[in-house]
């Protein structure tokens, strides 16, 4: 039987067992390849075997949220630097409003 599947929002947090070859399934995130008309995730391995487009997909998907977390990162710590260099400013008094910042 041909093994059909889908690919969809991942918004389980755990991956259980690929329902085609019972391996632990490690879904990619943010999105998957499941067993069309589950919610079950499908492994690294068989997603490339049966639906090798949707999981070149989930890959890129899951490297662009890595990139864009590590962004998120670097202007984090970058606003963090500046506030520190605000806070410890010794000149003229100046007001720090941070309350708007994300973190
Ligand atoms: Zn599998």
């Amino acid at each position: 039987m041909r093994k059909q599947c889908e690919i969809r929002v991942n918004n389980t947090i755990y991956g259980g067992k690929c329902p085609f070859c019972g391996n632990n399934s490690d879904p990619y995130f943010p999105l998957a390849v499941f067993k069309k008309g589950t919610y079950e995730a499908v492994c690294h391995d068989c997603a490339r075997k049966y639906a090798p487009a949707m999981a070149d997909a989930a890959i890129m998907a899951q490297k662009e949220v890595q990139r864009l977390n590590g962004e998120a990162a670097y202007y984090k710590r970058k606003l963090r630097q500046i506030l520190k260099i605000a806070e410890d400013y010794d000149g003229p008094a100046c007001d720090i409003d941070d309350g708007d910042l994300p973190f």
